[in-house]
């Protein structure tokens, strides 16, 4: 049986036993040990509780029942101990992994944008997110005894999905707002909120089986600015994490809650003489192709030093990217964009049109009027740096390509067009003084070095992965201490053993 098969007819069992008010059969706790007390009276309130499924494995209609329910769930980890959480991070990996190829085809069902491939890989990459052993305490010992500052949860966090990659950002949120010992509520995008119901519903299933813990990610099941809203001001949810563009960062901001934002990103690729042309052109291609472009730290404009831009171009054609003329660069310029005219001389504002977004290379080339070969991952072109793809954060399989006259030029045009999201910037050099000036002036929260733009979320370089990277709140590549609360335990003269 597929998995896809399975997962449906989970969903429907799920459906009967909830409008029964039953349960499924056979509930388990996360651990034998009795984890809120060391005397064995059974203070386990995840095994014993009365399962509900009020909310039909996660999935609610009402903002403030999924909020509450998330809280009681929240009460019952608690009480399950960090062994629970262990299984909770367990299960979503697992769950992410196994069903990654039936999910990365329901997402891209769902939203019509991005590559069935990458979505697949997206789901099978939520192992690289870490989970309970990050909340290591920090202890101080000395002539006055013991202080302990431990990693604590906060309770229910809010969280906000975008459609670029639903699923896979709401796996690893769960993985790392679980493993900080919190549950969750989702508003998720509501172009991308039946697939994501449709994952809440399958982990909830096994958690629940495995743990006795009922709704420890809750999700609104048609998400609605007033659902966020009603999220937001529930008084269980005690911080934000949003994931998205400039709209809902700002109205996070605005509720009075402290918010954890994912922003959205520009991300410039600067390309000097000292760089190795057929690595950057791989990398660039690499990078700007995945997904379609989706990624917020998808490389998006480069930079190219004048004496080396046409060489890296040349490797990015070897390489099987597709250069257009400038006559198909405006044809496709105008259908990716609705451009207003300036007031008084100035060169308008161009706004990205939706249909182009996440779209595969023939359909930007059938715009551009070309036929592109079989295989074609990205098409680019010769633009000036005032250009709409380059000023736009425009999640497309195009690079637009500008010639830069020096490394100021090329600094200074990178951070005009990063717009100072702080997110994701890119350098193909071997040059140290171009390195560091590139690192100090862009400023942003990722900054990658001869290598495509994923290698900064743990593909193909070091490091572990989040899709929610905290931007303008500073919070960085998110993890299971991003939602924690730091608490002191002090113990005044005694317990210090030397
Ligand atoms: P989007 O901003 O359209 O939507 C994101 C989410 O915010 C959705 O759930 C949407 O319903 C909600 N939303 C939008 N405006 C809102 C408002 N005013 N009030 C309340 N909720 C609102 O973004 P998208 O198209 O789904 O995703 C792409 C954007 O997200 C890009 O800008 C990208 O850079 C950014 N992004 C950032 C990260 C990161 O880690 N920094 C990750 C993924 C995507």
């Amino acid at each position: 049986m597929s998995a896809v098969n399975e997962s449906l007819i989970r969903d429907v069992v799920a459906e009967v036993l909830s409008r029964l008010g039953g349960a499924p059969a056979a509930a388990k706790p996360a651990s034998s040990e009795p984890a809120a007390s060391s005397c064995g009276c059974g203070g386990k309130g995840a095994a014993t509780s009365a399962p509900g499924l009020r909310g039909k494995f996660g999935v609610f209609q009402d903002a403030n029942e999924a909020s509450a329910a998330a809280h009681e769930s929240f009460v019952q980890l608690q009480k399950a101990g960090v062994a629970a959480r262990v299984k909770i991070v367990e299960i979503v990996k697992a769950m992410a992994e196994a069903n990654a190829e039936a999910w990365g085809k329901i997402e891209l069902e769902e939203t019509k944008i991005g590559r069935l491939d990458h979505k697949i890989e997206k789901l099978k990459i939520i192992k690289l997110v870490p989970g309970v052993e990050w909340l290591r305490p920090d202890a101080r010992s000395g002539d006055h005894g013991i202080t302990l500052e431990e990693y604590t949860p906060f309770g229910v966090v809010g969280a906000v999905t975008p459609s670029t990659h639903s699923i896979p950002t709401l796996s690893g949120n769960i993985v790392n707002i679980c493993a900080a010992g919190n549950a969750v509520v989702f508003n998720p995008h509501p172009s991308a909120a039946r697939c994501a119901a449709l994952a809440v519903r399958a982990y909830n299933e096994a958690i629940y089986r495995e743990t006795g813990i009922e709704n420890i990610a809750t999700i609104i099941e048609k998400p609605s600015m007033e659902s966020f809203a009603a999220m937001c001001k529930h008084e269980a949810v005690r911080i934000l994490l949003v994931t998205g563009g400039p709209g809902v960062v700002k109205a996070a901001m605005q509720t009075g809650k402290r918010a954890i934002c994912a922003g959205p990103g520009n991300p410039p690729v600067y390309v000097d003489d000292t760089a190795c042309m057929k690595r950057a052109a791989k990398a660039i291609i690499q990078g700007a192709s995945y997904d379609n472009n989706l990624l917020c730290i998808g490389e998006k404009e480069v930079f190219a030093l004048e004496n080396i831009a046409d060489k890296l171009m040349a490797q990015m054609e070897q390489n099987g990217a597709v250069k257009l003329t400038n006559a198909q660069l405006d044809a496709l310029t105008q259908a990716a964009f609705t451009i207003t005219p300036g007031q008084g001389g100035g060169c308008g504002h161009a706004r990205v049109n939706k249909d182009f977004i996440g779209k595969d290379p023939s359909v930007l080339a059938k715009a551009a009027g070309l036929n592109l070969p079989a295989g074609t991952q990205l098409l680019f072109a010769e633009t000036d740096a005032n250009h709409p793809f380059v000023v736009e954060e425009q999640m497309m399989p195009f690079l637009p390509i500008t010639r830069v006259k020096s490394l100021e030029e090329g600094v200074a045009r990178s951070l005009e067009a990063e717009h100072g999201y702080k997110h994701t910037s890119i350098i193909h050099s071997h040059d140290i003084e171009a390195l560091t000036a590139m690192g100090r002036t862009l400023d942003t929260t990722l900054f990658i070095k001869n290598g495509p733009s994923m290698a900064g979320l743990g593909l193909g370089g070091e490091g572990y992965l989040s899709f929610s990277i905290a931007t303008p709140t500073g919070e960085g590549v998110s993890n299971p201490r991003t939602f924690t609360r730091v608490r002191r335990c002090v113990m005044v003269d005694n317990l210090k053993i030397y």
